[in-house]
């Protein structure tokens, strides 16, 4: 591919390394862009089976979505040859588990296996590029974080993250393929653990924690206080904005002489709370409560609907996002 194009580019050939959770979610999402996939795993079997069902579980949602007119339910295979996998694709998009090592493992190997003009995206959540591709040495400079989130299918966010050898010429192309794929690119302008979105949701997961462990509020209480209130705005405004309102007619500048201050009370804790047995055992129950005896794949489904109502509305009601929200 001519990694120096701009606008939109349809990978159409995507290799997966690792087909987990978010391995399989980018799979679907390729699927539903027109492109051919390609997952390797280390267990194909489970791989197999997984990719097959959120096919199944994902194919619904992104109908009503639009799917590109090339778009193949079919089109995939799982491989055990990674060499299989990556050795004709456009776009190699990493998902093995958080562990530093085995990153760096399978990225060199990647890396030594892929075609030069391949871009090779990592789905880290928190780690930096230049860690990842601290044992690159064919072509480092074509490999990247590119942060997704669950479900993969069907939020758009990817978090695009150059290290120290990635060229300016990856990020580019990066940016056209993802968006290719229907997502919307967020380039981090530099790279640090966690990247933007997961320090924000790390910084509210530490406090909900500690809400739990101080027994102040249990986990279906502190799940309303966001359902009910403040995510509702975020899902279209985010923080700034939303706060910008919070001020009343003077906006963000009202808002900080009202409720600035408060920023020196000692409102949050910051840090995590000791992942103790007994908060850990809290946690687990309280999440099993309000799942109510309804499965994971239950709620995934519900949760899909949700989101596909939800990023709809969030286009009529913020038309400038109209090409920005998964819409292939
Ligand atoms: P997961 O445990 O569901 O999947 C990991 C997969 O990698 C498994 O199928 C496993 O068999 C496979 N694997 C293990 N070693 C391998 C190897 N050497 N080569 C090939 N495959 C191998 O994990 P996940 O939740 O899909 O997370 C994968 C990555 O995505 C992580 O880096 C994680 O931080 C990131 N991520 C996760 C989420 C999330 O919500 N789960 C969101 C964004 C990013």
């Amino acid at each position: 591919m001519n990694i120096t194009e701009q606008s939109a580019y349809r990978p159409e050939r995507v290799a997966i390394v690792g087909s987990g959770v978010i391995g399989c979610g980018w799979a679907v999402r390729a699927l539903a862009a027109g492109a051919e996939v390609v997952a390797y795993d280390t267990d194909v079997d489970t791989a197999r089976r997984r990719l097959a069902e959120t096919v199944d579980i994902a194919w619904p949602s992104l109908i009503r979505r639009g799917l590109a007119e090339e778009a193949d339910r079919d089109r995939w295979r799982v491989t055990d040859d990674l060499a299989d996998a990556v050795g004709q694709a456009d776009l190699i998009q990493e998902n093995v588990p958080e562990q530093l090592a085995l990153k760096q493992t399978v990225l060199s190997d990647i890396d030594g296996a892929a075609p030069m003009d391949a871009l090779i995206g990592s789905s880290t959540s928190g780690i930096k590029p230049t860690e990842l591709a601290a044992g690159c040495g064919h072509a480092p400079e074509r490999i990247f974080v590119a942060h997704p989130f669950n479900p993969v299918y069907l939020l758009p966010l990817v978090e695009l993250v150059g290290g120290e050898r990635t060229s300016a010429a990856t990020i580019e192309a990066a940016q056209a393929a993802y968006r290719g794929l229907g997502m919307r690119p967020l380039v981090v302008r530099r790279e640090i653990e966690g990247h933007i979105a997961d320090r924000l949701m790390e910084a509210l997961w530490r406090e909900a924690l500690h809400l739990v462990n101080d027994g102040v509020a249990t986990t279906e209480e502190i799940d309303a206080a966001v359902v009910y209130g403040a995510g509702l705005r975020w899902s279209l405004m985010g923080t700034f904005l939303t706060f910008h309102l919070a001020g009343g007619e003077a906006g963000m500048q009202h808002m900080l002489e009202q409720f600035g201050p408060a920023l020196k009370l000692p409102w949050t804790k910051l840090q995590a709370p000791e992942l103790t047995d007994e908060l850990i055992e809290r946690v687990v129950a309280g999440s099993e409560h309000q799942a109510a005896g309804r499965s994971v794949a239950e709620l995934e489904a519900r949760r899909d609907a949700f989101l596909t109502d939800l990023l709809g509305l969030v286009e009529r009601y913020w038309p400038e996002a109209e090409g920005l929200t998964g819409r292939i």
